[in-house]
């Protein structure tokens, strides 16, 4: 991108952000970097509505680090209920246990040092230091590559590449304000399905206006079954799991007849093994004696 388009767009972003962004979203009147953690984890995979009131309750159970890394695993996990992906609930505890036990209960700003914490990718690892700390780097999640390769119009464009576009067009010594309205803008206007080019603040500036292929693509259905002739994707029947053993145990056939409305248990039993077996791996939960419950 030319210098120019790069100041117009970071002006034009900034100044859509400061009249439609979403300034009350409760991690964004915070600098507490556990606090900051905790948003980022929980937005991984959950939609902001639903994270804001889960993240409300969750700072009000564990408000501290510490306090977190105390408690029970099971006690984490039934906090997490509602917002889905449980392994990130383990993923939250034991980087909390990690954050006390390795580094004195410090909670470490190096992205260098926070990539080897669990759960922490190449993305979350930058992206809490710039939220918690205004940290003058870049960090590019799938949201902000989408952006970036509709804008230079290479929808193949590798990891490498976006990761340049994306330092190129940061806004130097707003680290935090700008991927605040990249995060908004990526879902407001520059959406996945439905991109609102013609109000997009950088239209002059983005090569794949006012069409971009990338949006007419088809989605791929998720590895699942059929309930009831509709499929349901694996993903909501280990949530339906979870949900169950939060208050009971059960055998794999109990556990069928409660978490698929259509079960037969000649039918689904192997597949539903392999569904409790996969949490038990993912160490969500364990079996004793053919009785499956909450680790
Ligand atoms: S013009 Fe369309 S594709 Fe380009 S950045 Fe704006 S919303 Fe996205």
């Amino acid at each position: 991108m030319e210098k120019n388009d790069v100041k117009c767009a970071q002006k034009n972003i900034m100044a859509w952000y400061r009249s439609c962004g979403r300034h009350d979203l409760p991690w964004r009147k915070t600098m507490d970097i556990y606090h900051i953690a905790v948003s980022e984890i929980m937005l991984q995979q959950t939609n902001v509505p639903k994270v804001i009131e889960k993240y409300i309750s969750f700072i009000e159970r564990f408000p501290t680090i510490e306090s977190l890394a105390k408690s029970q695993q099971k006690d984490v996990i039934m906090q997490w209920q509602g917002l889905g992906y449980n392994r990130r609930a383990i993923y939250l505890h034991k980087m909390a246990q990690s954050v006390q036990n390795d580094f004195g209960g410090f909670f470490p700003e190096d992205p260098n040092i926070l990539i080897s914490l669990i759960g922490f990718g190449p993305y979350t690892s930058r992206s809490i230091p710039i939220f918690a700390r205004n940290c003058d780097i870049a960090a590019c999640d799938v949201n902000i590559a989408r952006i970036m390769r509709r804008v230079h119009k290479v929808n193949d464009a590798s990891e490498k590449q976006v990761i340049f576009w994306t330092e190129e067009l940061l806004y130097h010594g707003h680290s935090r304000d700008w991927h605040n309205a990249l995060m908004d803008f990526a879902s407001i206007i520059c959406t996945k399905r439905s991109p609102q080019c013609e109000m997009c603040p950088i239209k002059k500036q983005c090569l794949s206006f006012p069409d971009p292929q990338d949006a007419k693509k088809i989605l791929r259905t998720e590895v699942g079954r059929s309930e009831h002739g509709k499929h349901i994707p694996r993903r909501i029947f280990r949530g339906r799991i979870i949900e169950y053993l939060r208050t009971h145990k059960g055998t794999t056939d109990q556990i069928g007849n409660v978490i698929k409305k259509d079960w037969q248990s000649t039918k689904d039993r192997v597949w539903c093994e392999s569904v409790l077996k996969g949490l038990k791996k993912d160490h969500m939960i364990v079996c004793e004696d053919g009785v499956w419950l909450l680790k």
